[in-house]
């Protein structure tokens, strides 16, 4: 038996669910803590309190890893500028882009 409360507590329950979001339907793209709160709110939902998710949130942005930490960047949901995202960068984007200095 185990209880809403205890299920909540689970930090690891949360990042999974951000860490699934980040490699399904936003995989390569930059999701704000907000965004990040709301759609774990709603997969979870709704039987953890919102402000429990927000705390969870945080410890996932102080230690992301593997995901990638973004301290300033344009979430991929809401449009909102210079807000710490969290991603997971697609595997080719880790090779350099191709530069065009005379495009
Ligand atoms: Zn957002």
């Amino acid at each position: 038996m185990r209880t809403q409360a205890a299920t909540c507590s689970a930090v690891a329950l949360v990042r999974r669910v951000v860490d699934g979001f980040l490699r399904g339907d936003c995989r390569g793209r930059f999701v704000c803590s907000g965004c990040l709160v709301k759609l774990t709110r709603d997969h979870l939902d709704k039987s953890c309190a919102t402000s429990e998710i927000v705390r969870m949130m945080d410890h996932i942005f102080t230690a992301p890893n593997p995901i990638a930490h973004a301290p300033a960047s344009t979430c991929a949901l809401c449009a909102r500028t210079n807000r710490p995202c969290l991603g997971v960068p697609l595997p080719n984007a880790a090779r350099p882009l191709p530069q065009y200095p005379h495009a």
